[in-house]
């Protein structure tokens, strides 16, 4: 089976180049930040502090996490239950930056996504997948754009669905996301070594989703 690990930080545009991709090639698009969100989200609804060791690794033990593809498109199962829908909140997404840490959430995602690459042809999007998930991915590519366009687009998208938005905010929020995510211990977000670095700050969707189609090997 072959795979496209496609890294990056908050708001690079990631999900939008990795689904693009996925259907071009008819690979299947893994989103791995729902399923980290789909862990915050439980933490969320149980109130679980996480920063008490053993209640966190309790709670993620009792934790069901199974992947299904519904007309081609990605819903996470926390116990039987499709929590997709309630995981692209602003709540569930700061837990999920911050739960991501956290050595028993981490592993808890580690052989479902590696199980996944073994499966089928997959196009895989997160922090970790071309440094750790799936070192031997084919294609890796490091996807990128600068704070202020990351948070410009955010901007927009909120703007365009009808909800206030806070520019400064966004970015800062941005900001501190990047921060966590590239200074944890556990697999922190940084460029593979044979990551291929594509900054999209100037980018069209299609350019950017071309440029990855001349890296698949
Ligand atoms: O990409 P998305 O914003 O949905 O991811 C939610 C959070 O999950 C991120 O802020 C990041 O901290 C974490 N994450 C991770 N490793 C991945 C994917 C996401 O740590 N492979």
């Amino acid at each position: 089976m072959a795979s496209i690990a496609i890294d990056g930080p908050a708001g690079a545009g990631k999900s939008t180049i990795a689904k693009l991709v996925a259907k071009k090639l008819d690979y299947i698009y893994v989103d791995t930040g729902a399923m980290y969100r789909a862990i915050a989200y439980e933490l969320v609804r149980k109130n679980v502090d996480i920063e008490d060791e053993k209640a966190l690794s309790d709670a993620c033990s009792k934790m069901k996490i199974a992947i299904k593809y519904e007309n081609g498109i990605q819903q996470v199962y926390m116990n039987g239950e499709n929590v997709t829908p309630y995981l692209r909140n602003e709540e569930t997404g700061d837990m999920a930056s911050k739960s991501s840490a956290k050595a028993p959430v981490r592993a808890a995602l580690l052989d479902i996504q590696r199980n996944m690459a073994v499966e089928y042809n997959v196009v895989m999007d997160g922090r970790d997948i071309g440094t750790n998930v799936l070192p031997n991915a084919e294609t890796k590519i490091y996807l990128t754009a600068s704070a202020d366009e990351r948070a410009n687009r955010r901007y927009k998208e909120l703007i365009e669905k009808g909800e206030s938005a806070d520019f400064d905010k966004i970015k800062a929020d941005i900001i501190e996301r990047d921060e966590r995510d590239m200074n944890r211990d556990i697999a922190p977000l940084k460029q593979a070594d044979d990551a291929v670095l594509i900054d999209s700050s100037n980018m069209s969707i299609e350019e950017v989703v071309s440029a990855i189609l001349d890296n698949v090997k």
